[in-house]
């Protein structure tokens, strides 16, 4: 017999949040690599290869990972996978499915570039939450996040996650002068009647594009007001993330 040997790429842990995954206890793991640039992303050491390159050293084992959750049987709720983007990790799957063996929740961070590993995943059950990223109207996403965006994919993956085969939150980083009132309208339709969007405020700390780290947060008062617009398209909860 054939053991299935799985590698899971694995650049850090945090072994307890409580606010990253809804009314949980979890732990965290992220992935290293991604399949956007987002010219705003503060994790340029989960993005860039040659960052990533010379991380390596303190990957975190598989095995580790899994025995850490060993170890927390009763204790935590769930595991959280973030990224960089987790989809693109080749043993995903396979991992997720160890994790579930061990009667551990899992939520998914994704930038819904890969629908169909997100929609495989939900069809076999292996997920019980998803974050997705909306960063921006359809038509602006290559801008902001880069050519190996696709558009088409980002809205399957909204098109999928809003038929509610998973619970889901969609989140979005609002950045003055990327998002407007009219790109908050655009992506307002695009979103209409979702169940839950977190407007997140942006930081302006090192990002992939140096030019990002003189924007500003928008004001509390501006996201307010979007919030309302969300609000007029059907959008069932909607909450500011500081
Ligand atoms: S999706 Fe964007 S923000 Fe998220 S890790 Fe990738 S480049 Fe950074």
């Amino acid at each position: 017999m054939r053991l299935l040997v799985t590698n899971m790429l694995i650049s850090g842990v945090q072994p307890l949040t409580l606010l990253d995954y809804p009314d949980k206890v979890a732990a965290i793991i992220f992935t290293p690599g991604c399949n956007m640039r987002c010219r705003f992303c503060h994790n340029k050491e989960f993005v860039l290869p040659e960052e990533i390159q010379k991380m390596r050293p303190s990957f975190i084992s598989e095995k580790t990972i899994l025995n850490f959750l060993n170890s927390r049987r009763g204790k935590l709720d769930g595991l959280v996978i973030s990224g960089g983007e987790p989809t693109i990790q080749p043993d995903l799957k396979q991992f997720i499915t160890k994790v579930r063996d061990m009667n551990f929740l899992v939520k998914l961070d994704t930038n819904g570039n890969l629908p169909d590993v997100l929609k495989d995943l939900v069809h076999e059950k292996l997920v019980d939450y998803v974050a997705m990223d909306v960063k921006t109207t359809l038509d602006r996403y290559k801008d902001l996040v880069g050519n190996m965006a696709h558009p088409e994919n980002i809205k399957e993956s909204i098109d999928f996650l809003k038929k509610g085969s998973v619970a889901y939150e969609f989140r979005t980083t609002m950045i003055d002068g990327e998002h407007t009132e009219d790109v908050v309208r655009e992506m307002a339709t695009l979103l209409r009647e979702a169940d839950t969007l977190y407007l997140q405020t942006f930081r302006p700390e090192v990002t992939l594009d140096p030019l990002f780290e003189s924007k500003k947060p928008l004001s509390q008062e501006t996201l307010h007001s979007y919030r309302t617009i969300f609000k007029e398209f059907g959008i069932k909860n909607i909450a500011i993330r500081q």
